[in-house]
């Protein structure tokens, strides 16, 4: 059902209040790894608003290797994040890890994220499908670009079809960056399939001074959107700060990917 066969026009969600993801525009999404606080917030919505970057970002539930890491606000980091951005016109991506977590974050999310941890979590796919938001599905850390077009056929089938693909990078041998972003993953997703397909390069790379190369990279491989980490000062993120950008790095992405996208 997510193939090319099924459905031969690029299907374009529709977020409400002139938000769209899909064929013909660029989606921006951005915001810190993890929800902090709501200064943190207020900051990052007021650069994002400045831009016209109408999607944010961020994780309330995170899935840390080390269980002493920052794990997230929880529900009531959620509710915080979702009223602001609501009275700002932003629309909020955020990750639900787990199968209970669907129904009460439900009203408090646009996007659900599922994590490259989480890909092929049958149940969870299993569970989004049978939601009215729009899913945005990361790939596997090891998964092939197979497995993920599976795991979104999971959603699919359940009846959601309000479905966003990411490219995240992929482990190989390569130790030089946290992932090996697979940019060759763009046109073959976009290619077998009719959903929209966009590129984390944040986690794709994983060093801040090569987030913004890869991102218009991904942009001329033909990615309908990019979601990248951005923070006030990244140093100081509680997660994920070595592959954040400050706003002034944000700023002058944001103005490259809308040239670079202009290209096309
Ligand atoms: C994230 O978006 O902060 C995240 C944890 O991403 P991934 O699942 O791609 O590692
Ligand atoms: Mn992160």
């Amino acid at each position: 059902l997510v193939s090319r066969k099924w459905r031969v026009q690029p299907t374009v969600l529709d977020l409400g209040d002139g938000v769209t993801i899909g064929e013909g525009t660029l989606a921006l999404c951005a915001g810190p790894c993890s929800i902090e606080s709501e200064a943190q917030m207020e900051k990052v919505m007021a650069h994002l608003t400045d831009h016209g970057v109408r999607l944010m970002r961020g994780g309330v539930f995170k899935p840390r290797s080390s269980p002493y890491s920052f794990r997230g606000l929880g529900m009531e980091g959620l509710k915080l994040f979702h009223g602001m951005a609501q009275a700002r016109g932003i629309k909020i991506v955020t990750e639900v890890m787990q199968v209970s977590q669907v129904e009460e974050m439900h009203d408090y999310v646009d996007v659900f994220q599922v994590g490259a941890r989480n890909t092929q979590n049958f149940n969870l796919l299993d569970a989004l499908g049978s939601v009215d938001k729009p899913v945005l599905l990361k790939r596997g850390i090891s998964g092939t670009i197979e497995e993920l077009l599976s795991s979104a056929e999971y959603v699919f089938s359940g009846g959601n079809e309000k479905l966003i693909l990411c490219e995240r990078g992929i482990r190989t041998f390569e130790t030089a960056s946290r992932n090996t972003l697979d940019l060759n993953a763009v046109p073959i997703l976009k290619e077998k399939s009719h959903l929209p397909v966009i590129v984390d390069p944040s986690h794709g790379i994983g060093l801040r001074d090569y987030v913004p190369p890869m991102a218009l990279a991904a942009v001329l491989a033909g990615a309908d959107g990019i979601v990248y980490e951005t923070h006030e000062t990244p140093e100081t993120a509680a997660s994920d700060g070595q592959q954040t950008l400050n706003f002034d790095e944000s700023a002058r992405l944001i103005r490259n990917l809308r040239r670079v996208f202009a290209l096309r």
